[in-house]
C-alpha cells in the first residue's frame, strides 16, 4: 500500500476561503505536474522545482482549467509523511476542490483512507504511534488545556519516558539473560537486589502513568456537571452564565425547563457539560413527571453537582433534602439570588464548598468558575502535563507490563528459575512497546487510524 500515491481533501468540506488536497507517495510530484500549468512562463515543470516551495498557476483536466492554485511541493524526506508531498490550495468550496481531486485520481493518485497520511507518518518512521494519536487529539481537542496536552504529546514527551521504561527493562532483562546462559554461575545476591531495585523503581513508573490515567480522561472528555435544585431558584439563568449565552428559557413560573439540557462550555480550560434537570420535586403533571424522573437519572451520572439555593428563600433547608444521599465532596453549593438579601448570609454548615452568587447582577460567577476547576481537580497535582494524557490503549497496556513486572520482582526474590522472571520481563517489555507502536499489529493500527478523518 505504501507503494501508491495518496491524495485527499485534507479541508472540511463546504464553502469557506480556501480548501487544500493534500498528496503523498513517489509518484506525487509526476501526478501533481500533470495537472497543473505553472502561471509564469519562466516557471519550470513542477516536477522539477526546488523542495519546499511554493507555485501559482491553474489546475487543468483534459485542456480545461478547474481553478486557479498554489502548489507547495515538498520532497521527501522532511515531509509529515517522509515521502513526496504535494499540498494544493485551491478556492474554497465544494466543488473546486472535489473537481481538483478527481483531477489528481485521473493522473494516478488513489484516494486516501481515513488516517492514511498519518499511518504512513507512522509506518515510515517520523512519529511513533503515542504521537500519531496525538495527532487525532490536537483535531479533537476542545480546550486549550488539551490542546497543549495533546501538542507536548506530539513532541515527544510522553513517548520519551515511555521509550525510557522500555530500555530499563529491557536492561534488567539482558542482565538476567547473561545469567541464563551460564547456568553453573548463580546470580549474585548483591546483583540481585540491584535488578529488584531497577524492576521496582519501573513498577512504581509505571504505577504513577496508570494513576495520571483519569486527568487525562478529564482533559479529554471533560466531566458532567448536573445543575439541581428546587423550580425558580435560577437554575437556567445559572446555565446560561457558565455557557455565556441564552440557552436555556428563564421564567418566572416555576417548572419550565421541562427537559433536560445538555451544553457543553469551556470552563477556565476544562470542557464541563452542563446538564440543567427539570425541577425536582413532585409534580402531578406527567411530562413534568418524566422531567423529574431524569434529574435523578442525571443526578447519579454526574461526577459535579451544582445545588442551586435560592438564598432569599426562609425554606432554603429544604432543597438540601434533595441531594441528601450525594457525597458532599461531589457538589458545590450555589447560593443565588444575594442581590435580595440586606446583608451576606451566615456562613453554611457542612463540607460541600459554597459559592454566593447573582444571576441577575453575575456577581460570584468568576469565583463559581474557579470553584468548578478545583473540584475538578479536586487537588490533583498536574505539575506534568504529558502524564495526564493517557488514552485508555495506553492504560490496557500499562496494566498489562504492571501485572508483569509484578511477576518478574515475585519470582525473582523466590529464587525461582531466572527463565521465570525473564519471561515476566519479556512480556512487559513488550506491553510498553505497544504503547509506542514498536509492537503493533494491523487489527490495532486500523482502529487507531480509522478514527482520524479522510486526509489527515
Ligand atoms: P429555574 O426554574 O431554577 O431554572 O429558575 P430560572 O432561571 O428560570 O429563574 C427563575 C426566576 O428567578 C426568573 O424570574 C429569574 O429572572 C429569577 N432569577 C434568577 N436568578 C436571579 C438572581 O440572581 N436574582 C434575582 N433577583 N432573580 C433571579
Amino acid at each position: 500500500m505504501l507503494e501508491d500515491t495518496i491524495a485527499a481533501i485534507a479541508t472540511p468540506v463546504g464553502e469557506g476561503g480556501l480548501a487544500v488536497i493534500r498528496l503523498s507517495g513517489r509518484q506525487a510530484l509526476r501526478v501533481a505536474a500533470q495537472c497543473f500549468v505553472p502561471a509564469g512562463v519562466e516557471t519550470p515543470d513542477l516536477g522539477s522545482v526546488p523542495s519546499h516551495t511554493i507555485h501559482f498557476g491553474r489546475i487543468v483536466r483534459e485542456g480545461k482549467t478547474i481553478d486557479e492554485v498554489l502548489a507547495a511541493v515538498m520532497r521527501a524526506p522532511r515531509t509529515f509523511t517522509r515521502e513526496d508531498v504535494v499540498e494544493i490550495s485551491c478556492h474554497g468550496g465544494v466543488l473546486p476542490a472535489k473537481l481538483v481531486l478527481d483531477a489528481l485520481l485521473a493522473a494516478g493518485a488513489r484516494l486516501a483512507h481515513p488516517g492514511e497520511f498519518t499511518r504512513r507518518a507512522f509506518l515510515n518512521g517520523r512519529i511513533d504511534l503515542v504521537q500519531a494519536e496525538a495527532v487525532a487529539e490536537i483535531i479533537h481537542a476542545r480546550t486549550e488545556l488539551s490542546l497543549q496536552a495533546a501538542t507536548e504529546q506530539l513532541a515527544g514527551k510522553l513517548s520519551h519516558k515511555i521509550n525510557l521504561l522500555r530500555d530499563q527493562v529491557m536492561n534488567i532483562l539482558a542482565h538476567l539473560e547473561a545469567h541464563i546462559d551460564f547456568p553453573d554461575e548463580d546470580i549474585a545476591p548483591a546483583t540481585r537486589d540491584q535488578l529488584l531495585g531497577s524492576l521496582r523503581e519501573g513498577m512504581a513508573f509505571v504505577e504513577k502513568l496508570l494513576q495520571a490515567a483519569p486527568e487525562g480522561q478529564i482533559l479529554r472528555r471533560g466531566i458532567r456537571a448536573a445543575i439541581i435544585g428546587r423550580p425558580n431558584v435560577g437554575k437556567s439563568s445559572l446555565l446560561n452564565h457558565l455557557l455565556g449565552r441564552e440557552r436555556a428559557i428563564v421564567s418566572p413560573v416555576p417548572g419550565t425547563t421541562r427537559d433536560t439540557i445538555e451544553e457543553t462550555a469551556n470552563i477556565r480550560g476544562l470542557p464541563i457539560t452542563f446538564i440543567d434537570t427539570a425541577g425536582l420535586r413532585s409534580a402531578q403533571d406527567s411530562l413534568e413527571q418524566e422531567g423529574i424522573r431524569r434529574s435523578h437519572q442525571t443526578l447519579q451520572s454526574a461526577e459535579l453537582i451544582l445545588h442551586v439555593l435560592d438564598a432569599a428563600d426562609p425554606e432554603v433547608h429544604l432543597s438540601l433534602q434533595l441531594t441528601a444521599a450525594i457525597p458532599e465532596t461531589r457538589q458545590i453549593l450555589v447560593r443565588n439570588k444575594m442581590d435580595l438579601l440586606p446583608s451576606p448570609p451566615p456562613a453554611w454548615p457542612g463540607e460541600a464548598p459554597v459559592c454566593d452568587v447573582s444571576c441577575m447582577t453575575g456577581a460570584g460567577i468568576d469565583t463559581l468558575k474557579d470553584k468548578i476547576r478545583e473540584a475538578v481537580w479536586s487537588g490533583r497535582i498536574r505539575a506534568d502535563m504529558a502524564e495526564a494524557m493517557i488514552n485508555s490503549r495506553h492504560q490496557d497496556a500499562l496494566a498489562r507490563a504492571c501485572e508483569a513486572l509484578h511477576q518478574g520482582a515475585t519470582a525473582l526474590e523466590s529464587g525461582s528459575p531466572l527463565e521465570m522472571a525473564a519471561m515476566d520481563l519479556r512480556i512487559a517489555a513488550n506491553s510498553i512497546g505497544e504503547i509506542v507502536g514498536q509492537t503493533t499489529t494491523e487489527d490495532l493500527l486500523d482502529r487507531i487510524f480509522s478514527q482520524f478523518c479522510i486526509g489527515k
